[in-house]
């Protein structure tokens, strides 16, 4: 289990969540992990629990300054970062016709612009340093298809396929290859908002539309963040190397239902 030995990672919005299972992941597999967030508390507890190969680091990824200092401080503590997971995100939803201006632009702001400008600062970090790289950005399969209520997580979920598709073309020659996981539903705190939101428009009981998606997975269950870690480990293994400018289907079957 040493696939990422020697590696170091920067993983944005890993406090909690999918970030903080890829974070064990990563440590798992040899790897040293920068644990970025907003939520720097709980970013300082996961890193605590992950020992030495752990880090936390402050970061609000719709802040350049924020940006810029995450990827010093994780450059300082580790000699460079080897790879970056961009998987700091909002979910937010609302019926079209009642979508804030507000809200659309700060869920741009951290799903969308906030992974363009950390991808920027980690590459222009990895083409100095000449080590070439891998950046992992995460996608949704509300990037892949519309739903009636939530428009602007599904848009900047399918920007973020569409940027992983350029950033891949474009960072290759300098041997950084940037692909995306695009999971399905996923068990975790996060659904407290969600289930909140449809309780609201669709009248459901608390738990009601998460015990819905799951039952509609073919595999016959939500996803769990563990479920990521194997595509999230394998994209920044060595066995990856030819794989550029994709976006990878972990999904327990939801794309093709
Ligand atoms: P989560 O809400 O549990 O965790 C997100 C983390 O991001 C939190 O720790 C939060 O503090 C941090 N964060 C928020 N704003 C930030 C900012 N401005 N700067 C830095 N950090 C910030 O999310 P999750 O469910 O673990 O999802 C992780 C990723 O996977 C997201 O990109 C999400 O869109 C994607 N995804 C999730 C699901 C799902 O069902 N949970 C499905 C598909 C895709």
């Amino acid at each position: 289990m040493t696939r990422l030995a020697g590696k170091t990672a920067l993983i944005t919005g890993a406090a909690r969540g999918i970030g903080l299972a890829f974070a064990e992941a990563y440590v798992r597999e040899g790897a040293r992990v920068a644990i970025g967030d907003i939520d720097i508390a709980r970013a300082r507890g996961a890193a605590a629990d992950l020992g030495d190969a752990a880090i936390a680091v402050e970061m609000d990824v719709t802040s350049q300054s924020s940006i810029d200092a995450a990827v010093a401080q994780t450059v300082d503590a580790f000699g460079g970062i080897d790879i970056l997971i961009n998987n700091a995100a909002i979910f937010t939803a609302a019926p079209i016709v009642e979508i804030d201006r507000a809200d659309f632009d700060r869920t741009f702001d951290i799903n969308v612009a906030g992974t363009l400008f950390t991808l920027q600062a980690v590459a222009r970090h990895m083409i100095d340093r000449g080590k070439g790289g891998r950046i992992i950005n995460m996608a949704s399969q509300a990037g892949r298809r519309g739903e009636p209520l939530v428009a602007v997580y599904c848009a900047t979920k399918a920007a973020i396929i569409s940027l992983t598709q350029s950033a891949g073309l474009n960072l290759i020659e300098h041997g950084i290859n940037v692909n995306a996981i695009s999971p399905g539903v996923v068990d975790g705190e996060h659904w407290d908002g969600v289930d909140a939101f449809f309780a609201k428009y669709e009248g459901k009981a608390p738990g009601q539309k998460k015990r819905e998606v799951g039952a509609a997975v073919p595999f016959g269950r939500m996803g769990t963040a563990e479920d990521l870690t194997g595509m999230a480990v394998f994209l920044a293994s060595d066995e990856a190397e030819y794989i550029v400018a994709q976006t990878y289907n972990v999904d327990g079957g939801q794309w093709m239902s």
